[in-house]
């Protein structure tokens, strides 16, 4: 007989087995309700944000001297996270104070000037402290009716970004976690427009036996486009590649013939030498024949917002479909992507958001334009940086970031190193002699602690890459890199 058993049958086991479960049931609500005074406790009292808060200043305040990427025995310091899931709970100070202590340090000076990794853009401070008070509201922003603020400021960015970029008055936008899931939203909304105009309904009839569409790509495009293209069931071997040339821009000449069936996907912004594609040779073949041209403009699409740069950007208004980070060029905090799309009722058929429990309003609902339902009211410092900055002060942002990647260009330039590209945007791409001494130099700045740049490979070749996309970038931060090319380049020689 089982355990259970016999507490039914023997009459004492029975008051024994109740009481168990009286006495378990009283110390869970014992335990609870300690926990949640205590937690009402810190709501009130604010001591837990104080901290932090404090903590965050520290942290700011220590900026110019931390290692702009951690040194090696630092790193070994984050052995302090591991542990198995704690039993019980903790004081909250302690976990402040644990992710201050081993977090802080092992972080990533993105904050700072002296970061020209990737394409990773700082924060600017009015955005910044704007997610300190989102972060009290803590939104989500999915429905209108989960937040009328986000709502809002999601309508307000879409017609700034409109007039920004100079973008058909009927676009729409959505807003998700970077250019990545923009792509995605973006080439599931083509599939969806191409294959109803051949006269399938992908959402019905699916991806088995639909008609085929053509993928035109070229060589350059970003991996996150690749991948996209790959996540909605097209594979590698069905794209119709197109060369691109020495900068990295798609060579027109070479395209296939286009019709209804394509997908043509286009770059603003080479993730290595930042240039641009032709966008109004190409838009104007896609359009004679109703193709779906995407315009992949993370960080590039931002040029045009600068009347010395928008020329880089001519004819993006006749694509049909862009994808653009706040969080790189324009400074948001992360994370902060927007899909852009011409073709309103495209876009929200594709995310077909639905359930009964969903209540949707006669107001903006942000996730009938992304595939995300609860998220993060990103809008609100998005909306901050435009609201901040205004119009000339984003041109002013811009320009600086291309002003500051000459520069730089010069600088190595006159020490001796290789320049790769046209600095056209605020990508930079050089070499110092051979693979290997690249290669060592790129791992000094690495290990400096002073900076911090990326090696890429361009052509087949180790190149450095240096992306200028930070605010606060100085004149000081960047004789600060270029003396640290100096130094990398006489320990090579
Ligand atoms: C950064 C980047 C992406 C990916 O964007 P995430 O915001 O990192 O998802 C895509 N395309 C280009 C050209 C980029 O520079």
């Amino acid at each position: 007989m089982s355990q259970f058993g016999y507490y039914f049958i023997h009459p004492l086991g029975f008051v024994d087995f109740t009481r168990g479960i009286c006495f378990v049931f009283l110390s869970i609500k014992y335990t609870q309700m300690e926990l949640h005074r205590e937690m009402h406790g810190s709501f009130a009292s604010k001591s837990l944000i104080r901290t932090a808060l404090e903590y965050a200043f520290d942290y700011l305040d220590n900026l110019d001297e931390k290692d702009v990427f951690p040194q090696e025995e630092s790193v070994l310091k984050l052995s302090a996270f591991d542990e198995q899931l704690p039993l019980k709970s903790c004081p909250p100070e302690d976990v402040l104070t644990l992710l201050h202590e081993s977090g802080s340090p092992n972080s990533v000076a993105q904050s700072g000037g002296r970061y020209f990794g990737f394409v990773n853009g700082s924060s600017i401070p009015v955005a910044m402290a704007s997610k300190y008070l989102s972060a009290a509201w803590d939104q989500n922003g999915g429905l209108y009716n989960t937040s009328p603020i986000n709502s809002k400021l999601e309508s307000i960015c879409q017609q700034w970004l409109i007039e920004l970029f100079d973008l058909p008055q009927e676009t729409v936008a959505g807003f998700v976690s970077g250019t990545s899931l923009a792509n995605f939203t973006a080439l599931c909304t083509a599939r969806f427009h191409l294959l109803r105009n051949l006269g399938w309904d992908i959402n019905e009839q699916g991806l088995n036996g639909a008609p085929p569409l053509r993928i035109i790509l070229h060589k350059q495009i970003h991996s996150s486009v690749k991948r996209t293209i790959a996540l909605l069931g097209y594979g590698k071997r069905n794209i119709e590649w197109v060369d691109s040339d020495e900068q990295g821009r798609i060579i027109v000449d070479r395209m296939p013939k286009l019709d209804s069936s394509c997908l043509v996907l286009l770059q603003a912004g080479n993730a290595n030498t930042g240039s641009f594609d032709d966008f109004d040779t190409v838009c104007a073949l896609a359009k004679k024949v109703d193709a779906w041209v995407h315009i992949d403009g993370a960080f590039g699409l931002w040029a045009a917002a600068s009347k010395t740069l928008s020329h880089l950007t001519t004819g993006i208004q006749h694509a049909d479909s862009w994808a653009v980070d706040g969080h790189k060029a324009l400074n948001t905090p992360y994370d902060c992507g927007i899909v852009l799309c011409k073709h309103k009722d495209a876009l929200i058929s594709t995310m077909q958001a639905t359930g009964e429990y969903i209540v949707y309003s006669d107001q903006r609902d942000p996730m009938m334009y992304t595939p995300e339902m609860s998220k993060r009211s990103r809008a609100i410092e998005l909306w901050a940086t435009m609201k901040y900055l205004g119009r000339t002060g984003i041109e002013e942002l811009v320009n600086q970031l291309h002003a500051q990647a000459l520069k730089i260009s010069e600088g190595v330039t006159d020490l001796g190193y290789t320049p790769i590209n046209n600095v056209v945007f605020n990508q930079v791409l050089v070499k110092y002699g051979d693979e290997a001494k690249t290669n060592a130099i790129v791992s000094y700045i690495q290990k400096s602690g002073k900076a911090w740049l990326g090696g890429s490979t361009w052509k087949g070749r180790a190149v450095i890459r240096i992306s200028v996309c930070s605010w606060a970038t100085t004149e000081k931060d960047i004789e600060t890199l270029i003396s640290l090319f100096k130094e990398a380049r006489d320990l090579v020689r």
